[in-house]
């Protein structure tokens, strides 16, 4: 995502609570139930109830193992999160939502990519933040999460002190949220729909508006409905990323009327940059970019619904979504920029 703020970035009114990394559950209680949960799988609202540790797949097609596509730090986040030294993006691979639009269709309908441990995984997170990055910032962590979430305490243990930032598709279950609280230091999901068919139609969850809701009401009791920043980098809270799809002003209209019910407080990065992928080139809404009457529509809609801190884009023609093909999947890298992990 690449962004400007529109207002400024921390909301007056926002609540961020104090740390609390020591409070309720231990870490290895954690880590053993969400292993435990691989088992039987119902890490993400599908429920698929597979034995993914006995080698068995459900919709996100994942065994218990890690697999990523890519880690670098990335540039093109919100100011607050790509800072000068870059959001320290683990890509992992494939999705549970799998939404047939996806800007990085290349990783998430696929579960191709590096198998990792969770001691390599630790190793890559102390790496991004050796390189300057700000945080460490697992995408689609969901299906990963029990080995993510052990990861992370051995890299904390070593020494790992950027926040950590959950990077989801906003399609989560509260209870298995409940179990990493106090370890997440900025929540970053999507609200892709407001409407339960837009939903259906594009990602095949009859349920994403109920799920989203209810999951940022969590996000939000554990890391406040702000986003505090110190010296222009994020260090704790939630912001929520809205993409606007082409056709849908309605779908995008309800879904911010939905996050305005948690709070108004709540930052919203609100994207224009949808760019048809091949699969849906031809699909009678989806096939084109998005237009500036539409967009500004949505922008003036959360301007109205009283929202503090927008992050907005430019309605243009360049495309921004990466190629995962290539060595470097950002425009940013083939110009000087960075190495993969
Ligand atoms: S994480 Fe994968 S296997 Fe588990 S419930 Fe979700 S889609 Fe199904």
């Amino acid at each position: 995502m690449q962004g400007s703020p529109l207002h400024g970035a921390a909301a007056p009114g926002g609540h961020v609570p104090e740390a609390r990394r020591d409070r309720n559950v231990s870490p290895e209680y954690r880590a053993g139930s969400l292993k435990k949960l691989l088992k039987r799988c119902v890490l993400c609202p599908r429920m698929c109830r597979v034995d993914r540790a006995a080698g068995k797949h459900g919709f996100c097609r994942l065994d218990a193992r890690m697999v990523i596509s890519s880690a670098l730090p990335h540039h093109g986040e919100e100011p607050p999160l790509s800072g000068s030294g870059g959001a320290g993006t683990i890509f992992f691979s494939s999705c549970n939502l799998k939404c047939i639009y996806c800007q990085n269709y290349q990783i998430s309908h696929s579960p191709a990519g590096r198998p990792v441990t969770v001691e390599e995984l630790a190793g890559i997170m102390l790496d991004l933040e050796a390189r300057g990055c700000h945080n460490v910032e697992p995408v689609t962590p969901t299906p990963h999460l029990a080995g993510i979430m052990e990861a992370l305490e051995i890299a904390r243990e070593r020494g790992l002190r950027v926040p950590f930032v959950f990077n989801c598709g906003g399609y989560e279950r509260q209870e298995i949220l409940r179990l990493i609280d106090g370890r997440v230091e900025i929540y970053l999901p999507d609200f892709k729909y407001g409407l339960e068919e837009i939903g259906n139609r594009c990602s095949g969850v009859p349920d994403y508006p109920r799920r989203a809701l209810d999951s940022l009401r969590e996000m939000v009791r554990q890391a406040g409905d702000a986003l505090e920043i110190e010296d222009g980098i994020a260090r704790r809270g939630v912001l929520v990323r809205h993409l606007v799809l082409p056709g849908m002003v309605d779908n995008s209209l309800t879904a911010l009327m939905l996050i305005r019910e948690v709070s108004p407080f709540i930052p919203l990065s609100l994207m224009s940059q949808y760019t048809p992928i091949p699969a849906v080139r031809r699909h009678p809404l989806l096939g084109r970019r998005v237009t500036k009457g539409e967009y500004e529509r949505v922008v003036n809609a959360a301007l109205d619904l009283g929202f503090e801190t927008l992050y907005t884009q430019e309605v243009d023609d360049r495309a921004l979504n990466p190629d995962f093909a290539r060595e470097k999947p950002f425009d940013w890298e083939s110009t000087g920029g960075t190495d993969d992990v």
